[in-house]
């Protein structure tokens, strides 16, 4: 068999500045450890699929990030959540939408990869549960209840929930913000994987759909995996994840594509961010909002995003 270096890239959502310099140090802590807790899972020769399962579940149990315990509220005060995971090696893509009460949301996307229904939402993802026994699990937080209440008291004029929850003495940015998981991973046999997790947008229509369930926001093959955050309806005007991975297919270099489509984004007036891996382990990212809360591990160093200014940005690491 061959053995490749495995690489792992996650994020915690993107938006608009963060602002305490102590929130960026908690949150970078929090991204790091998990990034080497999935990449120490690679290095023992665990699958992508798996260790890309473990870092959307460690996130998910992340109070600060928007999926599963710490998701925003919609706009009738429920949680509702969406994940979406793609096996590369398989191009085979799972996902649930707007599931309610259960802990792990990417555990029933995982669930759903060997099966011929592979997209289950509202309805059909609460039968699932019932039927795997999965525990009901309250994944509403303090924080982000009384975010919640301070938007129902100014009558939802912001039309999402902040990237991660804050409490009332925080500085709130007026405008809106956003955040979600996901984790790329490329394994020691050279296997790519992608998953996304999210509560959605916060504060939005009952019924809504995601982006992250969908290839816009969550896709991988053979040559490239792409996870995005942001706004999921401008994700899904440019097919973003779908977009990156289809070029890098037709031969353009992974920096090339993120460069392209981020291009195309600024043009198009879009807010959103995304991660990617290639099957040569180039690691990538890009964003057009302000803030990417994102951090890797190359094998040989452990590395974030968090200090990235503003305005349209992409990069890639390749240290072999
Ligand atoms: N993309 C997610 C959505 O629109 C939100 C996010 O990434 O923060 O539902």
């Amino acid at each position: 068999m061959t053995h490749v270096q495995p690489k792992v890239i996650i994020h915690g959502g993107a938006g608009s500045s963060l602002g305490h310099q102590e929130k960026i140090i908690t949150l970078r802590e929090e991204l790091r450890t998990i990034a080497e807790k999935v990449y120490h899972k690679a290095e023992t020769g665990a699958g992508a699929r798996d260790c890309v399962v473990l870092g959307c579940r460690l996130l998910e149990d992340a109070p600060s990030f928007n999926a599963g315990t710490g998701s925003v509220l919609q706009s009738d005060g429920q949680v509702r959540m969406s994940a979406g995971l793609m096996d590369g090696s398989h191009q085979r893509f799972s996902g649930i939408i707007n599931v309610s009460r259960v802990q792990h949301p990417i555990d029933l996307a995982d669930y759903l990869q060997p099966a011929c229904d592979r997209i289950l939402s509202d309805l059909g993802a609460a039968e699932l549960a019932r039927e795997l026994n999965i525990p009901p699990f309250d994944p509403v937080t303090d924080l982000r209840l009384q975010e919640w209440l301070r938007a129902r008291a100014n009558h939802f004029q912001r039309e999402a929930a902040g990237v991660v929850a804050e409490a009332e003495d925080e500085p709130v940015d007026a405008e809106a913000r956003r955040g979600t998981i996901g984790v790329v991973v490329l394994d020691a046999a050279g296997q790519l994987a992608v998953g996304t997790s999210t509560g959605g947008k916060g504060l939005e229509r009952p019924g809504r759909v995601s982006d992250s369930a969908t290839p816009a926001g969550t896709y991988a093959n053979a040559l490239a995996a792409v996870s995005c955050t942001g706004i999921g309806e401008h994700i899904i005007d440019e097919c973003l994840a779908a977009r990156l991975v289809v070029r890098v297919s037709d031969g353009l270099s992974i920096a090339a594509a993120f460069e392209k489509s981020f291009a195309e984004a600024t043009e198009n007036g879009r807010d959103f961010g995304a991660i990617a891996l290639s099957h040569r382990g180039e690691i990538a990212w890009g964003k057009t909002s302000d803030v990417l809360l994102a951090a890797y591990h190359t094998g040989k160093t452990l590395g974030d995003t968090l200090d990235l200014g503003p305005g349209t940005l992409t990069g890639v690491v390749d240290d072999g």
